[in-house]
């Protein structure tokens, strides 16, 4: 027994430790074997019974998944059965089995490799990891081809156990999570979107992905050790390693316990003051997730993912599903559904955009969408029907100027008008927002205020026009200062010409999320924090501790400092000296 340390990429945080359960890959068979011409018919039959009963068993997993982990965790069988319904897909299949006079099992493999093939060329990496659902359905409609499927069955001493897999498929991972025995997860391939990671951090299972030869390195039953915290992976330990992570997961759970707690408690500051944390999703399936965090609301929903899931545009009832499925699962909360900010360097897999010279600056977001307009009120009218509970706002990325305001509140009439045509029910008053994100029109943000019926902040992409500084070039990450004055000035005006305005203001960059900027931001009377739900509870706890009052006077005299340096090192001295725990959850993180 080898002890052996691995590197990998920690999708679920947390650490889990036990005995090795490894997961067989399911394989598509690559051997061809032909038929007669009269056989044909026969095996195209053989197929469409294949797929008649794989359409049963999901549709019985779905309802399994469901009854056991919820009605949100079930989505990823209606991926998968919309993959069934996949005309082209199995058109594709049809042919092979017709023009190469093969068995279907040949026909099925064939379709896998060139859809890997075809996803493996795919930037976005939300948009590549889909591919192991659609070899999840094609595994399993070769398991009904042949009489006996290879599915694993539960077994029945429900020891815990690690699970090892070269690429758990989303619908093995879920029916695994429900048996309740799985410990922790370790898997050769994989990234941070793929289902099964997915699936994992919303159960609060470790896992860490993309561990390249793991499954080459254990067998059933060695001892292995998954920190998904550090994306780390430990196999055989010897006992001073195993105790040393014993303590590392103790602290580990005592910690995410507190979290839990805090996330329970009043979001009020120490004198009293209501603040509201709201949370940043990518995805619908991680509103539960968000709430038990703590979140007051979904302050962001960044819709891009509904076109980034899919090969084809997404129809209007896709966006609504999405829409009205996380407005149901806030409600009563507010929900913020930005529309697409696409364009740039985020390409979109259906549409030939042009590579643009400067991407940054060029046709993204709100800009994308002006120029795109049928797709554009494709997503208004989804937001709109989606909108009958009253708990749904729409907020435009990336605005320069008050004409694309104009532009968008006109198409927005236009799309309201035609869907009381139709007695399509939705709310008349929803309200309409703009991202602040971009140093104009933060500047005219006293012009654009009167305009809107909210604002929101997106101090990343502020910081990174502002500051003239990439936000994802690690050159110039030096550079990327949220303390910096003139920053700091930027979000003071444009927060303070809300409330003056008594306009609704919010900031949902990852200024929200760090516990000294957001003191600062509480400082200039931000009450809505909107951030990645797993920085919630640090944040309550911060502000929990500490008063407005000191807060206030503390922020008002930093203001006066020239550089970010200055600014951070006088927040930290001056409310720690007041308020000495205001950081000590957050320096765990
Ligand atoms: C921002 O720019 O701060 C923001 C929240 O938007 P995104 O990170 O999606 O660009
Ligand atoms: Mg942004």
């Amino acid at each position: 027994m080898t002890f052996v340390r691995l590197r990998g990429n920690g999708v679920s945080p947390g650490i889990g430790m036990g005995e090795v359960c490894l997961s067989e890959p399911v394989f598509l068979s690559a051997r061809k074997e032909s038929i007669p011409g009269s056989s044909v018919g026969n095996e195209l039959r053989r197929l469409k019974r294949a797929v008649e009963q794989t359409k049963i068993e999901l549709l019985d997993l779905k309802k399994k998944i469901k009854g056991h982990m919820g009605e949100e965790h079930a989505f990823i069988f209606d991926a998968h059965l919309l993959i069934l319904e996949d005309h082209s897909l199995f058109a594709g299949i049809e042919k092979s089995i017709r023009e190469e006079k093969a068995r279907a099992e040949w026909a099925l493999a064939q379709a896998d490799r060139k859809y890997q093939e075809i996803f493996d060329a795919i930037a976005d990496e939300y948009f590549r990891q889909r591919k192991s659902d659609v070899s999840d359905v094609l595994a399993r409609i070769a398991a009904n081809l042949a009489p006996k499927p290879k599915r694993p069955a539960k077994p029945d001493g429900m020891k815990k156990q690690v699970l090892v897999a070269h690429d758990l498929l989303p619908s093995e991972a879920a029916m695994r999570f429900t048996w309740g025995n799985v410990l922790a997860v370790a898997m050769d391939m994989g990234g941070s979107t793929s289902h099964t990671a997915i699936l994992a951090r919303s159960l609060n299972i470790p896992a860490v992905v993309g561990l390249h030869d793991l499954t080459l390195q254990v067998k059933e039953g060695d001892y292995i050790v998954v920190d998904g915290t550090d994306g780390e992976v430990i196999l055989n330990p010897p006992l001073a390693v195993r105790k040393e992570f014993q303590s590392k997961k103790a602290k580990y759970d005592k910690y995410f316990r507190e979290l839990k707690k805090t996330a329970r408690l009043k979001s009020v500051t120490l004198d009293g003051e209501k603040f509201f944390p709201l949370a940043n999703i990518e995805l619908p399936e991680e509103v539960s997730m968000a709430f038990s965090f703590g979140a007051e609301g979904i302050g962001l929903f960044r819709s891009e993912f509904i076109y980034l899931q899919r090969a084809s545009l997404p129809t209007e009832e896709d966006h609504f599903a999405a829409y009205s499925r996380i407005a149901k699962a806030a409600y009563p909360s507010a929900v913020y559904i930005r529309t697409i900010d696409i364009g740039g360097e985020k390409s979109l897999p259906q549409l030939k955009i042009e590579k643009e010279p400067n991407p940054a600056l060029g046709l993204r977001a709100i800009r994308f969408s002006l120029w795109n307009r049928d797709l554009f009120r494709v997503q208004l009218r989804a937001i709109l029907r989606a909108s009958v509970l009253k708990n749904v706002r729409v907020l435009l990325p990336m605005v320069t100027e008050l004409e694309e305001v104009g532009e968008v509140r006109f198409l927005f009439e236009e799309v309201k008008k035609e869907l009381a045509r139709e007695r399509v029910q939705f709310d008349a008053q929803i309200p309409l927002g703009v991202m602040i994100e971009v140093p104009a029109a933060a500047a005219i943000s006293d012009i654009l205020v009167k305009e809107v019926d909210f604002i929101s902040i997106g101090t990343n992409d502020l910081i990174q026009y502002d500051l003239a500084v990439d936000r994802s070039n690690e050159f110039v990450s030096y550079l990327f200062k949220p303390f910096h004055p003139s920053v700091l000035r930027l979000i003071r005006f444009v927060i303070q010409t809300a409330l003056r305005e008594r306009k609704d203001v919010a900031v949902c960059g990852e200024m929200a999320a760090n516990p000294l900027s957001a003191l600062i931001l509480l400082g200039f009377g931000l009450r809505k924090f909107s951030m990645n739900p797993i920085f919630i509870p640090r944040i309550k706890k911060t502000f929990r501790s500490v008063e407005l009052a000191t807060v206030e006077k503390v922020v008002e005299e930093a203001m006066h400092l020239r550089t970010a340096q200055d600014i951070e090192e006088l927040i930290i001295e001056r409310i720690l000296v007041k308020h000495p725990k205001a950081f000590l959850l957050g320096q765990l993180m």
